[in-house]
């Protein structure tokens, strides 16, 4: 009797004739996960079979998987040759010790010579017989034990399902240029994107020595935290310090964050188009803070013109956000408490409904182009 572990995957089946594609990159995402320990994924009927690998793996290997895009649900499961004694077998390993449960029987093979409701009431009176702490009840059970006969003389038995992250594998959907901060917001922003496919690439600004080098190895490791889901990634640091400095200079101190956005935003997309992505991500929220009015965000968004800018978390409350957070493992690193960039020279009124004519007066008083080159020259590349 072998451990092997099902997998079930989401929308993939949607997808007509791309379906191979899709397929082919969730398997490559699945290894990548696996990477390091002995495993075999085999397809099998609109689904996948782990296999081949040691027992005491077999929790390490589930948690790794589940948290891999495209995942709907996976169970533990026995794969056994078939007859009602090794099927048997396998269901007492995995029924509960008390409760209720039904068995779940489909037979592909067949040439059994039980149909699946006689196989259900055969191996649940055999197990009501063994325990007799369990009950069976076929409406609202506490265990299901699904029961599989394939045609090729195995039966794959499994327990409970267990939740994947759900999403599209990544890679299916483009590639994304993540503003990381180190909050709480952005790396949620850059996960949900991941989840629905897009590979990322990640961008952040310091300016050092106003923000320290912790402040740098935090967003290192939310970039790590995401890169888990995102199948890697890369984390892009640009220095703004001189910008910042320019800006406390020669313009009105109300406009630094506004301006100093802008910034950003340009420098971001410059380095998108550089890298291959074809769009930038943001951890905005309407409303969230005074620089993330509709009026901030189209005073920010309106030096990009080439690319789109995707704000995932746009319409969602910070409540939700920290629950994300915390699910995805980012909350306890992202409430560490460095400064960002853009605390640094805050104005005690910053324009939280900043006018077009307004910031590009105040922004004519910067030589625009040559803080970006000198800002692009900064560029730290981190692979992660
Ligand atoms: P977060 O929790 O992501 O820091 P926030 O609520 O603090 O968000 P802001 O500081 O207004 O909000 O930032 C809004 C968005 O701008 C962030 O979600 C992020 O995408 C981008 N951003 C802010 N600061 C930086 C930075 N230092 N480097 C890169 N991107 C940044
Ligand atoms: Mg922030």
């Amino acid at each position: 009797m072998d451990k092997v572990i099902i997998v079930r995957y989401c929308e993939i089946h949607l997808k007509g004739n791309n379906r191979g594609f899709f397929e082919r990159i969730f398997v490559e995402n699945m290894e990548r996960a696996l990477k390091g320990i002995k495993h075999e994924i085999r397809k099998q009927s609109g689904r996948y079979v782990i296999e081949g690998f040691e027992s005491e793996q077999a929790s390490y290997i589930t948690d790794k998987v589940k948290n891999v895009f495209g995942v709907h649900t996976l169970s533990a499961a026995y794969k056994v040759s078939t007859s009602l004694d090794n099927i048997f077998e396998a269901v007492i390993k995995l029924a509960p010790v008390s409760g209720t449960f039904k068995i779940d029987t489909h037979r592909a093979d067949k040439t059994f010579n039980m149909n699946s409701m006689q196989i259900n009431a055969e191996i649940g009176g055999r197990l009501l017989e063994y325990n007799n702490n369990l009950r069976v009840d076929v409406h609202s059970p506490q265990a299901v034990i699904g029961i599989d006969l394939r045609e090729n003389g195995t039966s794959l038995v499994f327990g409970n399902l267990i939740n994947g992250v759900g999403g599209m594998p990544v890679g299916t959907a483009g590639k994304g240029m993540l503003l990381i901060s180190g909050g709480i917001d952005s790396p949620v922003a850059g996960y949900m994107m991941a989840k629905r496919g897009m590979r990322i690439e990640c961008i952040h600004f310091h300016s050092y020595p106003y923000t320290n080098m912790q402040a740098k190895e935090k967003v290192e490791e939310l970039a790590s935290v995401l890169a888990k889901y995102s199948c890697g990634t890369v984390l892009n640091v640009v220095k703004v310090t001189h910008i910042q400095e320019e800006i406390h200079k020669k313009c009105n101190g109300d406009f630094m964050v506004t301006i100093l956005r802008r910034f950003m935003f340009r420098i971001a997309e410059r380095l998108a188009k550089k890298c291959g992505s074809q769009c930038l991500i943001t951890g905005e929220s309407l409303g969230q803070v005074a620089s993330q009015t509709i009026e901030g965000m189209t005073s920010s968004g309106s030096v990009v013109s080439k690319l789109p800018i995707l704000r995932p978390l746009c319409g969602f409350d910070k409540n939700e956000i920290i629950e994300r957070s915390r699910a995805m493992g980012a909350y306890e690193i992202s409430i560490k408490p460095y400064e960002d960039c853009c605390t640094v020279f805050l104005p005690r009124h910053p324009v939280i409904h900043p006018k077009m004519r307004d910031v590009l007066e105040e922004e004519a008083k910067l030589d625009i182009e040559a803080l970006i080159s000198e800002a692009l020259n900064s560029l730290e590349v981190i692979k992660i």
